[in-house]
């Protein structure tokens, strides 16, 4: 059996969505800025989506700008925000368990002046609004970044608490939505950020498409200098397939499906995680068992390597994957179980499972069984297979 548990990494595109993309290849392949036929049906698809991501997050169509993804969105944001109200500053703050997009584009920052502090995750995964507070008491800053959901251990902020920490002290607030939009309810009125940051392909939609949301009113710096497009702050021809094929996504993703979406797969993953806890008890289940994605479990195997661990699971069939990245041949531990509190060595034992619509009960007590039947035989399994990657890695 084959089991796909890494939806948070990406998903498949739904039928749909692709029925609603194909027409704008070929037929409809008018370029949204022509002012014939052609153009006017692509623009038309272009206005649809808008409407349609607006409508998914309680903004207006006008404050949507389409994107390559969540990585662009808030690569925007984060330097876009910043250097456009300098003029109130130049310090900024991000929590310490970003997404790299936006931690880089922080970094980014850092050379043009820009000072940037890190707001520290509690042990379960959450960010305090009475910690952010504190650090804007003395010392204001320009722009707040916290992420609503987070991607490793799903843990959900408390961003409308957040917007109004940095808004009582003067800082814009951006959000990275990446992992909730699609997953949870995810309103900008009710919030109040600034900007908030989503992509296609985490909600069963096409990769390379995204948007970012600007409040009206609010400065941002161009993103790409170019055409008009997205009211001349994002240059390029419009991907009119990509952005059709979003719309129609947050349209399947959000609304009346939001709730027995979020219902069946968080079933799902308490299920996993209720039977893996009885019969591993050495497993540590991280983040916040209440306040967290549905579809996110995240666990620490204290007796295995992580991304070792994931491979011993792809050869039984298992999709998932480990906080761990690889660089430059060696493992770099996850820095969200790093600011959980682990040690270096530890922070690289965490697998995360994320479960989608397509996933059945089935699946779920296989991987349960499989998970179990594998750790009885580590350490010899993984260590194995961890000299056959440094192996390959070495050639
Ligand atoms: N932000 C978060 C929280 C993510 O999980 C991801 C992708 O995994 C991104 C940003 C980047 O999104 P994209 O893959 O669309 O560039």
């Amino acid at each position: 059996m084959n089991v796909y548990l890494d939806y948070s990494a990406t998903t498949p595109l739904d039928e749909d969505v692709l029925k609603e993309m194909t027409p704008y290849f070929c037929g409809s392949f008018g370029n949204a800025d022509s002012v014939h036929s052609y153009g006017r049906d692509a623009a038309y698809a272009v206005d649809t989506a808008r409407r349609k991501v607006a409508k998914a997050i309680g903004a207006n169509p006008g404050e949507i700008y389409f994107t390559s993804g969540g990585t662009e969105a808030d690569n925007w944001a984060v330097r876009g925000l910043a250097t456009a109200n300098a003029d109130k500053g130049k310090r900024i703050i991000v929590s310490d368990i970003e997404h790299a997009a936006v931690l880089s584009a922080a970094e980014l920052l850092k050379k043009e002046g820009f000072a940037v502090d890190y707001l520290k995750t509690e042990p379960n995964g959450i960010v305090s609004p009475e910690k952010l507070d504190n650090m804007l008491k003395n010392d204001s800053a320009v722009l707040v970044s916290v992420m609503t959901a987070n991607n490793e251990i799903g843990t959900l902020q408390p961003i409308e608490k957040l917007a109004a920490v940095a808004h009582g002290r003067g800082a814009l607030m951006h959000t990275d939505a990446v992992q909730a939009v699609g997953s949870i309810e995810v309103d900008v009125k009710k919030t109040e950020v600034d900007a908030l940051s989503l992509s296609a392909h985490k909600f069963y939609g096409p990769k390379g498409v995204g948007a970012l949301y600007v409040k009206t009113g609010v400065k941002i710096d161009k993103l790409i200098a170019g055409g008009h497009q997205e009211k001349s702050r994002r240059g390029g021809t419009t991907p009119v397939p990509l952005v059709a094929g979003l719309g129609k996504a947050i349209e399947l993703a959000t609304g009346e499906n939001l709730s027995p979406n979020a219902e069946k797969i968080s079933r799902l993953r308490d299920l996993f995680v209720c039977n893996l806890k009885s019969r591993l008890p050495g497993v540590i289940y991280n983040g916040d068992e209440i306040r967290r994605l549905p579809q996110n479990a995240n666990f620490t195997f204290p007796f295995a390597e992580g991304e070792a661990f994931v491979m011993a699971l792809d050869l039984a069939g298992i999709a998932c994957s480990s906080g761990a990245a690889c660089s430059s041949g060696s493992l770099e531990p996850s820095h969200v179980m790093k600011a959980l509190g682990y040690t270096e060595n530890d922070a690289k034992k965490s697998v995360r499972f994320s479960f989608g619509k397509f996933n059945t009960e089935q699946e779920v007590m296989y991987c349960v069984d499989k998970i179990v039947e594998l750790s009885k035989k580590l350490p010899e399994t993984v260590s194995l297979i961890a000299e056959t990657k440094q192996i390959k890695h070495n050639v």
